[in-house]
């Protein structure tokens, strides 16, 4: 299953603790803060989530995005 990535920006402080822990490397440090650069290799597996100090990210099922992107914009 493939998932999407976000980054809150205004959290992230830059830490590279997801870099570290991702085992896909999806993330890119740019400018002291993370970048979900190559989200297509997540895997889902919530480690950079649990180690985030900044609770600054999100994982998404893909075949979940456009139903709750209407539910949303309701
Ligand atoms: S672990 Fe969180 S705060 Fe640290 S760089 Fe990654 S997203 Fe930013
Ligand atoms: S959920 Fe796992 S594979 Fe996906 S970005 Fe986070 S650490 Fe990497």
């Amino acid at each position: 299953m493939k998932y999407k990535v976000y980054v809150d920006q205004m959290k992230c402080i830059g830490c590279a603790q997801c870099y570290a822990v991702c085992p896909n490397k999806v993330f890119m440090i740019i400018n002291k803060k993370s970048i979900p650069q190559y989200m297509d290799n997540c895997v889902g597996c919530r480690a950079c989530i649990v180690r985030c100090p900044t609770a600054a990210i999100t994982i998404m099922p893909r075949d979940l995005e456009a139903p709750y992107a209407k539910f949303y914009a309701t």
